[in-house]
This record gives structure tokens, sequence and C-alpha cells, in this order.
């Protein structure tokens, strides 16, 4: 059904078509090429990474995490329940029994308070969700970990150069993992990067995505025929979608106010109607320095939730809820994920709604957007 508003709209800087064309015409299209190269060199810089190496999406920057890793069937990996499926399907694939823990309530992060008692033998990785681009906290996070000898692996795909404590997300863990998906701050339309804090892991990493061969070192010169040298897959992205990237990091100034301003507007015009109708905005601690990646409302119920929802739907404006927890999915169940295990997720699951965000919202739109919000009050919603 077509709305007037919807909920994302992919949207353009400038250069991406003709990057795009340049990408075509130079020849060389496949993975790693000219602009590949550009995006690798705008990251690792501005992030300081040992290495960043794009992936064709987050989800397989998180399955060469778990190739990194050396996950064996039994390893246990502690994440969210609060997620996108991607986090943990990454490391079932290999074999690992994901141990899901409960969310803060204020900023939807994992509870650092419940990390240490989930921590076993068998603890391979913790992986933090920034959820909405707002640092997880770190410190707590690091600390565990770093006691129990065990690795972070950020899921930063809403996070791209947020900051926790002025250090950029995605710079904490031995490896983190963007997303360029066309519902991200920084597209390409499907993509993603890994990032590699730990130099160690940067060999390896470069041969898992070139199918198991070391050919990225045969084209620097450092081996005079590229061989069959460890398990892999083909976790290259195009040149043509990296000419798309890179116009878009390119523009990431430009991108990050646009996204503040919006941000700001829905934070500020519906402070009052929130407070009234016993309505949660987002919470952003004073150390973090947020990615604006997206606005949501926690509404009192589920019925609320769903009036809204309903609400908005009638001036023809798309809101959405966000994830199932995962412990209640039939896979999450066959884990052994029951109702009433992580009451923060599932409240959070329940009354959760995000309002349309995009780069080019018009003024006008998001005003309608503010109004038709403001003229729902929960109570209606509860009694019905
Ligand atoms: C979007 C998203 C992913 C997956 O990203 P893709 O690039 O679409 O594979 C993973 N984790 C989180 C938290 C996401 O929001």
């Amino acid at each position: 059904m077509p709305y007037r508003i919807p909920f994302n709209r992919p949207g353009l800087t400038g250069n991406e078509l003709r990057y795009i064309a340049d990408a075509i015409t130079q020849g060389h299209a496949a993975g790693d090429g000219a602009f590949t190269r550009r995006c690798h060199a705008m990251l690792e810089e501005t992030l300081g990474a040992a290495r960043v190496l794009l992936t064709t999406s987050c989800t397989h920057a998180l399955e060469m995490a778990a190739l990194l890793l050396d996950i064996q069937p039994g390893d246990e990996v502690i994440l969210p329940s609060f997620t996108f499926v991607s986090t943990v399907n990454a490391f079932v694939l290999r074999g690992a029994k994901p141990v899901f823990i409960d969310i803060r309530p204020d900023t939807l992060n994992l509870d650092e308070s419940r990390l240490e008692e989930l921590i076993t033998p068998r603890t391979k990785a913790i992986v933090p969700v920034h959820y909405a681009g707002v640092g997880c906290e770190m410190d707590e996070i690091l600390d565990i970990a770093g006691r129990h000898a065990v690795t972070v692996v950020e899921d930063n795909a809403h996070g791209l150069f947020a900051r926790y404590k002025g250090r950029y997300l995605g710079t904490f863990g031995a490896i983190a993992t963007q997303s360029f998906h066309e519902t991200k701050n920084v597209i390409c339309g499907e993509g993603g990067a890994i990032v590699l804090n730990d130099a160690a892991m940067v060999e390896r990493a470069e041969i898992l995505r070139e199918k198991g061969t070391n050919r990225s070192k045969f084209y620097r010169g450092q081996v005079d025929k590229y061989t069959w040298v460890d398990i892999g897959s083909s976790y290259l992205m195009s040149d043509i979608l990296a000419a798309f990237l890179c116009a878009q990091l390119e523009k990431y100034e430009q991108i990050s106010a646009t996204r503040e301003r919006i941000w700001e507007c829905y934070n500020r015009e519906l402070a009052g109607w929130a407070e009234a109708q016993g309505v949660r905005l987002p919470c952003v601690p004073p150390h973090c320095a947020q990615a604006y990646h997206m606005f949501y409302l926690v509404m009192p119920t589920l019925a609320a939730r769903q009036g809204l929802i309903e609400h908005l739907k009638s001036r023809e404006i798309l809101s959405v809820f966000h994830y199932i927890p995962l412990h209640l999915s039939p896979m999450g169940v066959e884990f052994g994920g029951r109702p009433g295990q992580f009451p923060v997720t599932e409240r959070v699951g329940d009354c959760i709604l995000r309002l349309p965000f995009y780069n080019d919202l018009s003024n006008a739109d998001q005003a309608d957007v503010v109004d038709a919000v403001r003229q729902f009050e929960c109570g209606g919603a509860a009694a019905r």
C-alpha cells in the first residue's frame, strides 16, 4: 500500500550515479577496485582501525567474525534478544549456542549488570549491539570481557561514527561490523564492512573474504601466485556498490547534520505530548554522541502502540515496530527461550514504535507526522 509518508526512503547526496558510471566504465566492476580502496581508506582513517574491509552485508561481516573467532559447535555467544536475526544467525551457523541477555530500559542496549553471571568456560564472544546508534556501556563490557578472556564483537549496524566517551563505536571490540543497507544512515543498497581492530586478525580476514585464497597478497605483489590456503567465501562488495557508498561517505557530514535536525525536531516537538501520554522518548546518556539512526517511541501498552500505528496509517503515514524478541521466536524457543525470561525486552518488543526517518524527509512532512502523533491519545487506545 502506498503511503504518503513512508517509513524509509533511500536518499542520494549527489555523486552516486556519476561514481557508479565511473566504476562500470573504468573496467573494474568486481570487488576491491578503486572505489573500494577509497572507502577502505576513508573508514580506516576516520576510525583508526587496523583494517576495514567492505563486505556484501553486515550479515556477512558477522559471519566473517564468527569464522575469525573459530566458533565451534557448543561454544556460547552472549547477545541481546532485542536485535536483528543476523546478529545471532552468524554464530549459530557455526554451531554456537546463543545465550541471550536482557536490555536496559533506558538505552535499550544490553544490560551489562547481567553480563558476568552469563559467562561460562564455553563463552567465546560477547556481541553488544549499539541500538539506535547509542553506545552500549563499553567500559563495563570490556572490563568483564577482559577479565574472562572473551572476545567482543560490536554489531554497529546502527552506529557508524557515533561515539562513546569520545571514542568511535566500532573501535572497542576486536571486531566490529557495519551495515550500508538502504535502511541505515549511509547506504549503497546492500552492503557492509568488517572493522578489524586487532592487527593479528587482518591477514586471515583478507583470506576468508577472498574465497579462502591469498589473492589480496597476490594483488599487493607479496606472493607470485594465489592459491587456496584456508576456508572462506565470497564476501567482497562489487566496486559498483562501493562507488555508491563512496559518494555517501564523502558526504557523511551532510547526512549526519540532516539526521540530527530531524531527530532533534521530533524530540523537541513530541516532548510535551509524550510526557502527558506516558510515552517514553529515546534516552541518550551524556557520554554518548549518537548516530541519529532512528527516532522511536516506547508506548505505555501494546494496545497504544498498535493504536498509534493505525492512527498514523489512516493519515497515510507509515510507522513500524521493531524486533520480535529473538528468545520468543521459533528458533529462539528451540534454544530454550520462554516468555517472561527477559521482561524489558518483551515489554519494549510490544511497545516500541519507530517514526518515519530518512535523509530527505521534508520539514512539511515531518510537521504532518508530528501533528498526527500529537492528536493521538493513549488512553483511548487502551480503552478500546
Ligand atoms: C541491519 C542490521 C543488520 C544486518 O545488516 P545487513 O547489512 O542488512 O546484513 C545486523 N544487525 C543489526 C543490528 C541491524 O540493524
